[in-house]
């Protein structure tokens, strides 16, 4: 069964105090997760976790995963202004872009941060940016599909992502050439993955490119950056993955090829999203009416505009209703927001327990990208975040959208 991390008792309180809808965290539990990944890579004296912003970027979160000892991954120009304004610096955030516009370039060397090469050809346009950095990290991709034992994980030749084993290993000889004295190896192949195989699988193939490469090029490799794709059990009967198996597991990679070859000083980098918070969200929302037709319709108060996955990829986020925990399923319903789109249904053919207009419902695992892949189709406004803080108190961490903010862009109107 998946637990909410508030009780009944504390959410009537919390809906009392903030209008529904809101996306809600829990910050004791954030706390606790970043504190299990540094424990499990413990054994790796420069390991760092590099949260991807765009899973959720939002400041008072990002605050403690750095009092926690994390940085962040950014992919844009405003992640990059808003994590400077956060005291994220330099060796703080890795630069992982792609389709980069020069104009990020320029800024990512101003702020001096650790750029992440996506292809080949960008180091013309980081010749152009002005500079070349001391550290610098490429991504790569194998191509051809990646596999867990028999299951086809990903489709790398697909992906627009990461340059080939011969682009990787000029351009590191270029960039030695060019004056860069540091180098990083970075790889992202599947995503959302529910398995403790992925990360050590992963791991492996990057530590023998590593071993590889360094013969082709005699670069000073100082870190092998992991990437995001440890996924979380959207669904009741997955099971959760175990950060201290997949630390153990791509230990035990490290030792195998890395340390066998020399190579025992290399760092490890993380840049988990989902993982570190999607648990740790809540989308609380209320339940407007019931309407019967062909089918059964909760209709609630979010909508898409606040929670995208399920309509643009059929995600699966589990529901419960507050209070009724325990209950047992006894109908089939679509639960629905109020765009006028037929994909905006939070759950389609759900069997649920009964529900009723004025209840209260949680959307589980939506701390990651939940809020941020928020938009405003239907002149919806993007609902407030509420951080549940590890006193048990709330605070308001970003108010919702006012009519006045959805105007205040328009030219040639004075609303
Ligand atoms: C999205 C992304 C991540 C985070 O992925 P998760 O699946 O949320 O862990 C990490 N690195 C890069 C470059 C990304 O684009």
């Amino acid at each position: 069964m998946k637990q909410s991390f508030v009780t009944a008792a504390q959410l009537e309180e919390i809906t009392k105090q903030y209008q529904t809808p809101f996306h809600l965290y829990d910050e004791a539990a954030i706390r606790q997760k970043a504190r299990d990944l540094y424990q499990a890579f413990a054994w790796n004296s420069g390991f760092k976790e590099y949260f991807a912003v765009k899973a959720t970027p939002t400041p008072a979160i990002l605050k403690i995963l750095q009092e926690e000892g994390c940085g962040v991954d950014c992919a844009s120009y405003v992640e990059l202004l808003m994590c400077d304004k956060l005291g994220f610096k330099e060796d703080d955030v890795m630069f992982s872009s792609n389709n980069t516009p020069n104009e990020e370039f320029q800024l990512a060397r101003k702020l001096n941060v650790t750029i992440n090469l996506d292809a080949y050809e960008h180091i013309e346009s980081l010749k152009q940016a002005g500079s070349i950095p001391e550290i610098i990290s490429c991504r790569y991709n194998p191509g051809g599909t990646f596999s867990l034992g028999t299951d086809i994980m990903d489709h790398p030749d697909e992906s627009k992502f990461g340059m080939t084993k011969a682009q990787l290993i000029q351009a590191f000889k270029e960039l030695k050439q060019l004056g860069v004295k540091k180098f990083g190896i970075h790889s992202f192949l599947a995503s959302n993955t529910v398995t403790n195989d992925y990360y050590p699988t992963l791991a492996r193939e990057l530590f023998k490119l590593a071993v590889e490469v360094v013969l082709a090029t005699d670069v000073h490799l100082d870190f092998i950056n992991l990437s995001g794709g440890i996924g979380v059990n959207y669904k009741p009967e997955e099971v959760a993955n175990d950060i201290f198996k997949i630390g153990d597991g791509v230990r035990a990679a490290y030792e195998e090829v890395l340390g066998a070859a020399g190579l025992d000083k290399v760092k490890i980098f993380t840049e988990l999203g989902r993982f570190m918070l999607a648990p740790h969200g809540h989308l609380i929302t209320k339940v407007l009416h019931k309407k019967e037709t062909y089918r059964t319709y909760i209709g609630v108060d979010a909508s898409a505009v606040n929670l995208m996955r399920p309509a643009i990829y059929g995600a699966y986020h589990h529901i419960t209703i507050a209070g009724k925990d325990t209950a047992l399923p006894t109908t089939t319903v679509d639960i629905v927001g109020s765009l006028c789109e037929n994909n905006d249904k939070f759950a389609i053919q759900r069997k649920m327990p009964e529900i009723s207009v004025g209840d209260t419902l949680i959307i589980h695992d939506t701390g990651a990208h939940g809020h941020s892949m928020g938009y405003q189709y239907n002149a919806k406004l993007r609902s407030a975040e509420i951080l549940l803080q590890t006193d048990g108190s709330t605070r308001l961490i970003r108010r919702a959208e006012k009519p006045e903010d959805y105007f205040a862009t328009i030219a040639g109107f004075d609303f």
